[in-house]
This record gives C-alpha cells, structure tokens and sequence, in this order.
C-alpha cells in the first residue's frame, strides 16, 4: 500500500523472536552452566498452571540462590544477545527518516531489564522506541532480577480473546494510542504490527484493512491467521488487516526498509 502524505506511522513490535531471534528469558538458563539445571524445570511449573511470569518470579530467584551467581553474568548473556544488523539499522533508519510521524513501540512480555540491555548493547537505546510495554523488572538483594507482571491482577484487562491474564496486547495497543496522541482525531494513523507469537494475534484481529501485520512464517501468528481465513465453517474471528510473512530478522529489515514509500 502506497502511504499517503501526512500519514502517521504506528510501527508495534513484539521482542522475543521477532527483534531478536531468541526467546530473551531463557537466555539465562541456556547459557549458564549453573542455569542449565534449572532449565528442565519450566515445563514442570508450566505444567502445574503457573503464568509465564510467575515462572521467571521463581526461577529468576532460584538462579541467583546458585553457586557463582553474578549480575555480571546475567549483564554478559544479555549483551551477547545480537541483533541481525540489517534490522539493527532499519530501525535507526526509520527512526531518523520518519521524525515525529512515526511512533516506533515494544510490546512484550519480557522485562524491562532484559529489553533494555540487550537494546543497549545492539546499539538501540537512546530515543529509538518512543515506548517499551513490558513487565516491569529490578535488581534486588544479592543482584537477583524481580519480574512484576505487567498487568496487575487487582485491575484485569477483560480481553474477551484468549489472551493471559498477564497481557492482551490489544489493550497495550489502545493505551499507546493514547499515551502517543494518536488517538481516533490525530488523523489518519496506519499501525503495522509485527510478531510471532500467539499473543500477537489479539492485536492483530483489532486492526482495520488499511493496516499492516508482519507476521513471522511458520510460527504461531502465522499459523493461526493462516487457520482462521481457512476455516471452513467462517467461526473464527479473521485478521482484516494486510499481512505479509518474513522469515528471518535480516527480511523483516528490509520490510521495515520499505514502509516509508509504501509496503
Ligand atoms: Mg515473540
Ligand atoms: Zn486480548
């Protein structure tokens, strides 16, 4: 779609497996040695019924209980994390070129401390992202990382999707509108969405057909917009926005290269 003149950008990214090709909480427990243990007991919490970030409250204070235990050590795993450099740049560009009509956004459940680093480190910090919406983190006693969950359980989101009680990113989406001015008479404001996972599907069904879903190929997202239009009895609720499939970061790169003249 050719973008018009005056047009506002609402560019909406999730994190985990879509800026970076890596699922950033489990970094920690893949790359430690004295994590590795405690790698295997996800599944186990996951499968007692607790929420994501329940299971990062518990393992992320069970890591720094470990032996040899460092915030130096979770620092280095998070600035090891690399960003393909093609998107690196892409979004320094889009952030230079586009000025005030453009409002780049993080939506994820990660945390701010994990986000935060690895963008440091990647050369992203500084005013790229006018806004990261994530699960609040700090470093408490004896350097091990707190998780809050990003959604307080004393004000639900009462998303009538699937989504977690932790996080419906249609909510977040509504509430940066919002927060940025870009709420219904700020003009025409064209979102682009772009994700992996199955939490990015509720964010992308809220979108209108002049918007854009970047979605990655072959992993959730995709697959359940790709279910939905496929229906056979129409009883799924069906993505009306645009959407375009990438597959690994250097493509989306050059994606986010083109929405300036038109994608
Ligand atoms: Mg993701
Ligand atoms: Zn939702």
């Amino acid at each position: 779609m050719q973008a018009t003149d005056n047009q506002l950008l609402l560019v909406a990214c999730d994190f985990d497996r879509t800026l970076i090709d890596t699922n950033s909480d489990l970094v920690l427990f893949d790359k430690l040695s004295y994590g590795q243990p405690l790698r295997q007991q996800f599944t186990t919490l996951r499968q007692e019924g607790l929420g994501w970030t329940q299971i990062m409250q518990t393992q992320l204070a069970d890591l720094a209980k470990q032996e040899g235990y460092s915030k130096a050590d979770v620092l280095a795993c998070m600035h090891d994390v690399k960003m393909d450099p093609v998107l690196v740049s892409a979004l320094q560009e889009l952030r230079s070129s586009q000025g005030p009509s453009l409002q780049l956004i993080i939506l994820s459940d990660a945390n701010t401390i994990f986000i935060d680093e690895i963008l440091k480190a990647n050369g992203l910090s500084g005013g790229i992202f006018d806004e990261i919406y994530t699960n609040p983190a700090r470093w408490m006693t004896k350097d091990a990382v707190h998780v809050e969950p990003y959604q307080p359980l004393s004000s639900p989101h009462y998303c009538q999707r699937k989504c977690t009680a932790n996080m419906c990113k249609s909510n977040i989406l509504k509430r940066a509108r919002q927060e940025l001015g870009l709420s219904d008479n700020a003009g025409d404001v064209r979102t682009i969405y772009v994700g992996d996972g199955s939490n990015d599907l509720c964010p992308s069904l809220s979108l209108s057909p002049s918007d854009l879903v970047l979605a990655r190929d072959g992993y959730q997202l995709q697959k359940l917009i790709a279910k939905a239009k496929n229906d056979p009895e129409e009883q799924s609720e069906k993505v009306t926005a645009q959407v375009k499939t990438w597959t690994t970061q250097r493509e989306l790169g050059e994606m986010l290269r083109q929405l300036p003249t038109g994608l």
